[in-house]
């Protein structure tokens, strides 16, 4: 698809403050100790992918507009499709347009929310999609 020439430099810049935003994240994450572990591997089933679960703190769900800002932002900047609202997780659920027959047509540049995933939470115990490789162990039971 040819995207419009004013949204691609749009689109461009908004991905690379992403990234920056993804790298930061990436490494103050490393500063924390951990509670948890994950154990496993990628099967490749695009579990993740089609079950994208973006959460959002609760000054966006009173705001209906803040929330709709956050989807579209989701839908432009990282090509996903919304699915529906969770309201009682705070949540909003996308799928991935870049998964292409069970398979991330762009794995090398894919965003750091991909090769973080699954990402271990400061303050409560991750969860696994049904289905997916990897499991949680808490720390001190290995
Ligand atoms: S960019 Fe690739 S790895 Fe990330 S959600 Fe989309 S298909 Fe999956």
């Amino acid at each position: 698809m040819v995207m419009n020439p004013i949204l691609w430099p749009l689109r461009t810049g908004l991905r690379f403050i992403r990234d920056i935003d993804g790298l930061f994240s990436y490494f103050s994450f490393k500063l924390f100790p951990k509670t948890y572990v994950i154990e496993g591997a990628c099967q490749k089933r695009g579990i993740c992918c089609q079950n994208i679960a973006i959460c959002l703190s609760p000054s966006f769900w009173k705001h209906s507009w803040l929330k709709r800002l956050a989807q579209r932002y989701y839908t432009f900047v990282y090509n996903f499709q919304h699915i529906e609202d969770l309201e009682e997780h705070k949540v909003i659920k996308f799928k991935c347009n870049y998964l292409k027959e069970g398979k991330c047509s762009i794995y090398r540049r894919r965003p750091f929310i991909c090769r973080q995933y699954p990402a271990l939470q400061y303050f409560q115990k991750p969860e696994i999609l049904p289905g997916c490789g990897y499991r949680i162990v808490a720390k001190n039971k290995k």
